[in-house]
């Protein structure tokens, strides 16, 4: 699932494509992937209009036009985006179409139709807000008083609800951890404030913005601490790790583009950070520190790795994750392969554990090379 440097990769790519572009028509074959209002005016309000900028915001892709509008772009899970010639063939997948008046497209491909697009407006202050409720054939007017005349906005946002025309959209994110203003005190200052195990905490979008599986793994273990500490119990040492680690791993995943570990790719091509990660997906291989098997645990329902030596979880902390471990062993139950032994770090989601390094070695690699099969057949299904 591509997450704060895969996004920021398609943006980065995207921006020379399609800035100064005019947009002269959208199609879509899958009407349910417009958020708050229908295709035929989704298209209307976008023919004309001139895309003027690309950024990110969490794992938002947002394209800002030239009437104060903002065509927003969730990839979610499979999606994947192209800028290709308009006569170039596409495949089943690609389910939205941009015409841009120099005679390309942009194509939203998605296998899974996951992905979320949806029109909002830029605020005076810069935030993105939701747009007033479509009017049919009624364009965005780029002076829309702010706030708004009230009724539901955009739909199939992450957090949920429709909220009121005029709202952020990104009220209920936490900060941008690439952003300069995400000091380190700022960072303490979050973490004091909550409760939750390391893991959830940084999977939690209201927490930062733009981490998922992959890079809390990874920032974890650079940074020594076990997925299922909680924040109450780091010292400001602990603290400081984390947050160094985090700003670490994102920004060199940002240099390499991210990474293609599944169907992750971006306009001008894969990542290559799949190659540097240290812990996500290295079940059962050695750690990269201290040589012992890497192990993967199951929490909040997301595969977790980690090393158990060199993460290690303290005793504050031990007795309420036998509480939680409790519950995923009677779950494990049913999967009797699951079950292997008393110790909860032995524990193993996916029954890899079992493996010898080498034959984890081959799996990974035989689904390392699938997903780049998976990849090369996605660029050329969307004509590039
Ligand atoms: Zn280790």
């Amino acid at each position: 699932m591509p997450e704060l440097p895969e996004v920021e990769t398609i943006a980065r790519d995207l921006r020379p494509l399609v800035t100064g572009r005019t947009v002269l028509d959208a199609r879509t074959d899958w009407p349910r992937m417009i958020a708050g209002t229908d295709p035929a005016s989704f298209a209307h309000r976008l023919r004309g209009r001139r895309v003027m900028g690309v950024e990110r915001r969490a794992k938002w892709l947002l394209l800002d036009l030239d009437d104060g509008a903002v065509l927003a772009i969730q990839v979610m899970m499979t999606g994947q985006l192209f800028v290709v010639p308009a006569a170039a063939p596409a495949d089943r997948h690609v389910h939205l179409y941009l015409d841009l008046d120099d005679g390309r497209q942009l194509r939203l491909r998605d296998m899974r139709k996951f992905a979320r697009v949806g029109l909002y407006r830029r605020g005076p202050d810069g935030r993105v807000l939701r747009a007033a409720p479509a009017q049919p054939g009624a364009a965005i007017a780029a002076d829309a008083p702010h706030g708004g005349p009230s009724g539901s906005g955009g739909a199939g946002d992450p957090d949920g609800g429709e909220g009121p025309a005029g709202r952020d959209v990104f009220a209920r994110h936490g900060p941008e951890p690439l952003d300069p203003t995400f000091t380190l005190a700022r960072f303490r200052e979050r973490l004091r404030a909550r409760r939750g195990r390391l893991k959830s905490l940084l999977l939690d979008q209201s927490f930062v913005a733009g981490i998922g599986n992959i890079y809390a793994d990874e920032a974890l273990w650079r940074a020594r601490l076990h997925p299922l500490r909680t924040a109450a119990t780091l010292r400001p040492a602990d603290e400081r790790r984390l947050y160094r680690s985090l700003l670490d791993v994102l920004t060199e995943a940002v240099e390499r583009r991210g990474s293609s570990v599944d169907d992750y790719t971006a306009p001008e091509g894969d990542g290559e950070m799949q190659d540097h990660l240290r812990a996500y997906q290295r079940t059962g291989l050695p750690c990269l520190r201290c040589g012992r098997p890497m192990r993967r645990i199951t929490v909040g329902q997301r595969g977790t790795h980690f090393c158990s030596w060199c993460q290690r979880l303290p005793a504050a902390d031990r007795a309420g994750a036998a509480a939680l471990l409790h519950g995923l062993r009677a779950g494990a139950r049913s999967e009797p392969a699951a079950r292997r032994g008393p110790r909860w770090t032995e524990l193993v989601g996916e029954g890899v554990l079992g493996l010898t390094a080498d034959e984890a070695r081959r799996v990974a690699e035989r689904t390392r090379r699938a997903a780049a099969t998976r990849r090369r057949v996605a660029r050329a299904g969307a004509g590039d």
